[in-house]
Formats: C-alpha cells, structure tokens, sequence
C-alpha cells in the first residue's frame, strides 16, 4: 500500500469510477525539476488553480503532483451536486460573520456554480451536465419551521429575487410520488454532474493550456527556506518558486510545513447507489424535473438521478477519522441508513437493490467556513474547508488562487475567506473528541427535529 492509499478497503471504488474506469494515469515524477510553480493535489482545486494560471502566463512552468491518480480524492467521489452552499449552513455562516460577509460569500457561490455551468458549455465538457436545479427538502414541522425561516433569510441575501422559491407539500406531491416530503425550497440555478467524467475533463484542459501533471507521484515532504521550496516525491525532487497545497482532506499528513495540521480536519461522508430503476417504477417516484435534492437536516443527506436510471444518496451520519490514518472506516451502518431512508422516501423502491457503496473526505474547519490562505509567507498557499459543498467552490477558488499566484489584486481575490483569521483545530486527541462531539450534536438536534418519524429514520 503506498503512503496515500488512504482509502484501504474494497468500499473505495466509486460508482462513477466503476463506470468508468478504463483510466490511464500518466506517469509519475521522476528525476529534478525546477519550476515556477507546483500544486500538490490533482482534485477540482488544483486542476483548476493550474489551468487557470497557465492560461494567463503560458511562458510559466507548472507542475502538478498527484499521489494517486486524478479523481482519487473528493472530485471523482462526490454527489455531484454544482451548488451555491457555502460551508455548512447559512444559519451558521451569519451566526459567525453577520450579514454582509453572507451575501458576499452567497453571492461568491452564485458566481461559482454558474463558473462551471459555463466552463461545461464554453468547452463542451463530457461531464453528464444538467442545470435542473435543487431542492431542500423538509420532512416533520420542526423542520418546516427551520426551513421557513432559512427561506426568508436566503431571500434576503438575494438581489435577483429569483433565486429561491418556497413550495408547499401539495406543490412536491404533483412532482414526486412521495408524501413524506413536507415542504421544500427550490433553487432553479443548480446542477449536477458526472463527478469522475468531470475532474478528467478538467485534466484535458490544464494539460492542453500546457500544465505537467504527474500521477502516483506522492509529495513525502516539503522543505521550504528563505531562498527556496523543495519538494521530495519518492524518485525525485522538485524546486519551485511558489507551491500550492490543494489536497484538501489530507492536509494534516503534509510534512514539513506544521502550521496546516491546525486548519482542518477529515470527516468521512458516504453514498450508495440503487440498481437501475425500471421505467414503470420511474413513471410512479415521478421526479421528472430531474432536480437534486438535499434535506434539511444538520447531518443532511444528498440524492440525485444519474444519467442511467439510477439514484445515488449520500450524508446522514458521517464516519470520523484519525487525521493521521484516513482509512478502514467501517461504514456498513451508515450504508444500510441512507438504504432504509432512500426506501422510506420512495416507498415504490421498498425492494430496490444497490450496487455500489463508497466514501470520501471532506475537508472541516472548526468554525465551518472554507478559507484560502497563504502559509508562512506569500510563496505557499493553500485551501482548505469545503465542508461537503466543494464541487463550485473549489473550482471558482482555482481562478482566484491563480489571481493570487500572480500577484494580481482582483475582485476574487479580494473575497473576505482569503487570510481569514480562521480558528485553529486542536491537534489529536482533543481534535478528535472535539469533532466527534460536533457529530454527536448534530446527530442530536436530528432526532429530535425527526422524533414524529417512523422507528430507524
Ligand atoms: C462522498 C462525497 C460527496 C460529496 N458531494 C458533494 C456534492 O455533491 N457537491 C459539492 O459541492 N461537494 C461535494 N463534496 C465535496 C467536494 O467533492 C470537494 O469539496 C471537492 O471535490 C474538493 O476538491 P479538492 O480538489 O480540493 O480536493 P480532492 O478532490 O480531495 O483532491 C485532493 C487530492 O490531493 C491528493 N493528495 C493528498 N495528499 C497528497 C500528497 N501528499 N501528495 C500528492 N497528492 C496528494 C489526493 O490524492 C487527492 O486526489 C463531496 C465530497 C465527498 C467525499
């Protein structure tokens, strides 16, 4: 197993992948280099940050330095959900940063998701892209309660007026054949995508704008000094100007640069799969318009059709890691949870089957806000905190750490999450007691929100 095999057992292949694996990584580093720049980290985030900035300097050399293969992380497992949640909720966003510092951040995400709308449309992009919207749904009164007042809030950070609608349990009941959604919002301005079709698209473009980008080439350490940063994979070493660290979820493994190990910390969020759903089952769920849809719960869950016929469900209860070991999470009750929830939705799939079980991490920060920084001094940068709402944020974030790598003062970079004053995590163990009781209150507030609920939702 190499140093970042970090998924360690057979739950690790996602359905995305198992689609569509006949995937040729290129070849890892080797040899010296001596670079302008070098991302570590071949997800959304670096991809993004490296066909950003060759863009707009093609005479730079770039490197990037991925210990897996490309999708490996977050960006080939996830829900595929572009949308416009910035960290966890806006409840909580407002609570720590006041009103002003939400409508940027909002009116940020807005920007972020119809970034990758277009950058699907501008390059014909085989990511499986539909722009069918969202749905935040709500089951039992409490909830309703919440959401009502999240309505009006979302409302209010809203210049268009166009972008949330509040619909009733009659409005849901024409489109679903469900009665268990009680209300929901709707976002029109939401999409989905084919999330491992996706990052190898975004390969293709980094690639054809001329950035190197290395597979199964894991950084072992960073050694940076007043005259220089350098880079040790396992056959080589690499000097470079400046270095991003987009490795979003396994920044605390990174050697040699001890002020990341306090940014965040992992949190493992799981997915199933259903078989293909028969048409004559389809015609009775109804769900026509395709939208996806979250819950409004604290621990929420996610679920979506995919191209095939099938729906994906992912979040409820999360699996908490060691920061420092990542893998072997035993996840078998959180899949049989999102099975049994998918199958109270949707009482026409009672006898449904499911294919495919995964998960991944997500990157945490204590006080659940995506921050973007510089580390030590200007030369290192990094990115941290997507908290489970990544696929927009991160690529957008690529444009604005490409403005930052070139020094350039812009309206991105100017975003209030660069070289926020985040507060730092306890390092283990007061770290993991300190995320496990977040996960225990938040399980918590769920089950009573969710008391008038069936036994086992
Ligand atoms: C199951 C799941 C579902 C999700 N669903 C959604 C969703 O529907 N919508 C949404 O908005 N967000 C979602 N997210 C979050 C979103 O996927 C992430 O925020 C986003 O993909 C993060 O991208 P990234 O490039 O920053 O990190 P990643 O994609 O995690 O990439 C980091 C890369 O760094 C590499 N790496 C780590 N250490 C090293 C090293 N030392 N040397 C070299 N390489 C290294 C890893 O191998 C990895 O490939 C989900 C996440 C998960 C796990």
């Amino acid at each position: 197993m190499s140093a970042l095999n970090l998924l360690g057992n057979s739950d690790a292949v996602s359905f995305w992948e198992a689609e569509n694996g006949d995937y040729q990584p290129n070849q890892p580093f080797a040899g010296d280099a001596d670079v302008d720049v070098a991302i570590i980290g071949a997800g959304y985030t670096g991809l993004s940050i490296a066909r950003e900035f060759k863009k707009d300097n093609p005479g730079a050399n770039l490197i990037v330095l991925e210990g897996q293969y490309v999708g490996f992380g977050a960006s080939g497992r996830n829900g595929g959900f572009n949308m416009s949640l910035f960290g966890l909720e806006p409840e909580v966003t407002i609570f720590r940063w006041g009103k002003q510092r939400t409508k940027e951040a909002h009116d940020y995400m807005a920007r972020a998701v119809s970034y990758v709308h277009q950058l699907v449309k501008d390059n014909d992009l085989k990511s499986d892209y539909e722009h069918n919207g969202m749905l935040r749904i709500a089951y039992t009164p409490a909830q309703i309660k919440r959401l009502g007042a999240m309505s009006e809030m979302l409302s209010g950070l809203d210049d268009t007026g166009q972008r949330y609608q509040f619909l009733q349990q009659d409005q849901l009941g024409d489109q679903f054949g469900t009665e268990v959604f009680q209300a929901a919002i709707f976002e029109p301005d939401s999409g989905i995508l084919n999330p491992i079709k996706h990052v190898r698209e975004l390969k293709r473009l980094a690639e054809d704008e001329g950035a190197k980008i290395y597979e199964n080439s894991p950084v072992l350490n960073v050694d940076r000094s007043a005259d220089k940063i350098i880079l040790k994979t396992q056959n080589g070493t690499i000097k470079c100007k400046k270095l991003v660290i987009a490795v979003n979820a396994w920044a605390s493994q990174i050697k040699g640069i001890a002020k990341i190990r306090s940014r965040q910390t992992p949190v493992w969020t799981s997915q199933v799969v259903t078989q293909i759903i028969p048409e004559e089952t389809w015609a009775k769920i109804g769900w026509a318009d395709r939208a996806s849809i979250e819950d409004n719960r604290q621990m929420v869950h996610y679920l979506r059709r995919t191209k095939c016929g099938r729906i994906t469900i992912g979040g409820g209860n999360v699996a908490i890691p060691n920061s420092r070991a990542m893998g072997n999470m035993d996840t078998a009750k959180i899949f049989s949870a999102l099975e049994n929830r998918l199958r109270w939705m949707f009482p026409d799939l009672k006898d449904i089957g499911f294919d495919y079980r995964w998960g991944g991490p997500v990157s945490v920060n204590l006080d659940m806000t995506p921050e973007i920084g510089f580390i030590g001094d200007e030369r290192v940068i990094y990115a941290s905190g997507c908290i489970g709402h990544g696929v927009s944020l991160t690529q957008l974030n690529g444009r604005l750490i490409a403005d930052l790598l070139l020094d350039k003062k812009t309206e991105l970079s100017e975003f209030w999450v660069v070289n926020r004053k985040a507060i730092p995590w306890p390092i283990d163990p007061i770290g993991f007691a300190c995320i496990n009781a977040i996960k225990s209150g938040l399980n918590l507030w769920d089950r009573i929100e969710e008391k008038s609920l069936p036994k086992g939702m």
